[in-house]
């Protein structure tokens, strides 16, 4: 038989474009945890609908890229550069991005966003319009839709419109808030009710989808059940679905020569010293601060272990043209000099901070020569660099110190050290522990981990989330 053809609505693309010429295009897949789970869903004909990260004003460049994405089962929606600004930039990024991070806005410019509010909210209904219509041009009867993360909240209901038998299901990749804090929202509503319109809702953990239940009972009145939530008869099936990652990646890459290579490297540049690692973009949410006092309260403490550990702090730039992004920056370099003017030697620092990315073979090899890996998000939706971190210990078995306000301490807190990284007396203390941690425990809480993160892969979430969607309209059937 067939396969089932799955519709993946995403706001970018897995794909970034380059212009060459009038009508030459360099394409570069990128591999982020959603491509590699649908690499693995054999059982499904996936392609993909979002935005390539390009300003396309042209006929021949449109139909020049859309001709190229095509070969790699990739369908563009053309975004103007206003509507990127007000949508993407204003509502999403400004707006939607640190209220469900609980994030407040500095005081100054609160009072400005109030007042662009509406303007960037029609954008974003404007925008998801837009997805919707390329969605609805390459629809077929029987194909699963399936929409992405805060971009796209208002892509069900405009689904929908165009098509009411469409199987859609949507997914969270960052926490849902409190209602308390939705309810600030002016368009806490539409936003609800046009999520609500989905066949199925999915989020990371189960507190953020308690959370979602919670908003749409208090703030639109309607019934949540232990299914969902429940409007004059028609059911939203409501769900927790953990991501992961493909961790059989992570294992193999180990083995690469090149890989083995940089570990010997690593090992032999940081001789007699521990190696603590962390990696994060450089966001509000990541807590990179917070991490760095830490650890500067630790060396303060533990003058033994000033000149035997290192910590490497990898921070990849984002959003860089946005001014509290920058501030953010200059604080932790801040921060960094400071410490390291403190307690480094003529020969050595303790904190190594790289503000670049690193390549997949690298980030492999850094992980796998880590003693202790260091996550101290405020918030965060799942946070995939504390899985990675666990795919490449098998032989070191080193310790992961995990804020309990990211997604992965559900899944990863009977292993990992859980620290309220706004409690930087009980990080320093769980650092000095981690470092300390007979090889027995190691050995336990590791086991723990890789267990987890060996079973609970990208592909088997996906999975998951698309036969629970299929599943959930047979449901619906039998019930009318
Ligand atoms: N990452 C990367 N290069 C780097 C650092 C990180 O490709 O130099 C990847 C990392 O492997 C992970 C992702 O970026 O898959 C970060 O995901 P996570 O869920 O931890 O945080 P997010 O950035 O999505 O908030």
């Amino acid at each position: 038989p067939p396969k089932q053809r799955l519709l993946v609505v995403a706001n970018r693309l897995p794909v970034s474009a380059t212009r060459r010429g009038e009508g030459l295009w360099q394409l570069e897949m990128s591999v982020g945890g959603l491509v590699s789970a649908l690499l693995g869903l054999k059982e499904f004909d996936a392609r993909w609908i979002g935005w390539a990260g390009v300003n396309v004003p042209d006929d021949v460049g449109r139909r020049t890229l859309t001709h190229a994405l095509a070969q790699k089962r990739c369908i563009p929606v053309f975004l103007d550069e206003a509507m990127v600004h007000q949508y993407y930039n204003g509502y999403c990024n400004n707006i939607l991005w640190p209220l469900f991070h609980y994030l407040g806005l500095p005081q100054e410019d609160r009072l400005a966003t109030t007042r662009s509010f509406q303007s960037q909210f029609d954008a974003y209904k404007k925008a998801n319009q837009m997805f919707a219509e390329v969605v609805n041009q390459h629809y077929e009867e029987g194909d699963v839709v399936w929409c992405h993360d805060y971009h796209l909240m208002f892509l069900p209901k405009c689904l929908k419109e165009y098509n009411n038998n469409m199987k859609v299901g949507w997914f969270l990749h960052t926490p849902f808030p409190s209602s308390e804090i939705h309810r600030t929202l002016p368009s806490r509503s539409e936003l609800l009710r046009s999520v609500l319109v989905a066949d199925l809702v999915g989020f990371h953990t189960y507190d953020y989808a308690r959370h979602f239940v919670s908003a749409c009972t208090r703030i639109l009145g309607l019934e949540g059940t232990p299914e969902g939530v429940e409007d004059q008869g028609k059911l939203t099936r409501v769900a927790a679905f953990p991501i992961g990652i493909d961790s059989e990646r992570f294992i193999r890459a180990l083995e690469l020569p090149q890989v083995k290579d940089h570990m010997k490297e690593l090992k032999q540049r940081f001789a007699g010293r521990k190696v603590m690692l962390g990696v994060d973009r450089l966001d509000m949410i990541k807590g990179i601060p917070q991490k760095i006092l830490a650890f500067e309260k630790f060396l303060e403490e533990n003058p033994h272990w000033r000149d035997r550990v290192v910590l490497l702090q990898i921070a990849v730039p984002t959003r860089t043209d946005v001014p509290e992004y920058q501030k953010l920056t200059s604080q932790v370099h801040e921060i960094v000099g400071r410490i390291n003017g403190r307690f480094g030697t003529l020969t050595a620092v303790p904190i190594h901070h790289l503000d670049r990315s690193l390549d997949f073979h690298a980030l492999c090899a850094l992980y796998a020569v880590t003693d202790v890996a260091l996550v101290t998000s405020l918030r965060d939706g799942m946070n995939l660099v504390s899985y990675e971190f666990v795919a490449c210990q098998a032989s070191k078995k080193g310790v992961l110190i995990l804020s309990e306000f990211a997604g992965a301490a559900q899944s990863l807190g009977a292993g990992a050290i859980l620290v309220n990284p706004w409690n930087i007396t009980e990080v320093a203390s769980s650092i000095s522990y981690a470092l300390d941690m007979p090889a027995d425990e190691r050995e336990k809480r590791h086991q723990h981990n890789f267990k987890h993160v060996t079973t609970h892969t990208s592909q088997e979430w996906a999975a998951t989330f698309v036969s629970e969607l299929n599943d959930t309209i047979v449901e619906a059937q039998l019930r009318t």
